[in-house]
């Protein structure tokens, strides 16, 4: 599968802010935005004037990569928040987060999104009993999110652990600790969902 193989940090500076795409190393002064916050290359100190073609693009490739989702996909995200009942945009993000690669982010069961990612593709979770390995499952209402049992040796699966314990998860999510379960209560409502992403320019992007 294609996937982006540049350095992650890369992707911030460009989009001139914080997108949390390496867990632990984002909240500290390692952090390249904090170091450089200008855009990379040769170019980067110097762009000023956006265009409004710009801004949506912008704000597009940002949603893009804070979800960590290839274009095409996205694309297919859109298609179908398009056909969904409501604003097109709340629907985007609203999809984004019900990824399970994401759920498991938002439960505090990954460092990043990519670590995440990383840790369904091995097995390590469930959904509602059994062992789910594809990222962008799209989880429902109700469906219930666990650590398998035999991954809880796992010393990085306990230390996420113990951290997904001493975390609140959102108002749309539960997480017991023990035996680390995690549910989904309800679809997330727009201020629910933590993401500075101005969704209506993405909608008009593609409307163009
Ligand atoms: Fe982005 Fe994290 Fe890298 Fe900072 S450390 S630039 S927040 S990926």
């Amino acid at each position: 599968m294609a996937r982006y193989k540049d350095s992650v940090c890369r992707l911030c500076r460009r989009e001139g802010l914080k997108l949390y795409l390496k867990g632990d190393r984002c909240y500290t002064p390692r952090c390249a935005v904090d170091r450089r916050a200008y855009a990379p290359g040769q170019h980067g100190q110097g762009r000023k004037k956006v265009s409004e073609y710009g801004l949506q693009l912008r704000e597009k490739q940002k949603t893009r990569r804070m979800y960590g989702i290839l274009e095409g996909q996205f694309r297919r995200y859109f298609d179908r928040a398009e056909r969904q009942q409501g604003v097109t945009g709340e629907n985007l993000l609203r999809l984004l987060e019900r990824r399970l690669d994401n759920i498991i982010y938002r439960l505090g069961l990954g460092a990043s999104r990519n670590e995440a990612r990383q840790l369904v593709r091995h097995g390590h979770f469930t959904v509602n009993g059994r062992k789910v390995n594809i990222p962008s499952f799209l989880v429902k209402v109700g469906d219930v999110i666990a650590v398998r049992d035999k991954s809880k040796d796992s010393p990085r699966i306990k230390e996420l652990m113990e951290r997904a314990a001493d975390r609140t998860p959102p108002a749309w999510l539960e997480y017991d600790a023990d035996p680390a379960v995690g549910r989904v209560v309800a679809l997330p409502a727009r201020d629910q969902i933590d993401a500075p992403v101005q969704e209506h320019l993405i909608v008009e992007l593609y409307s163009r």
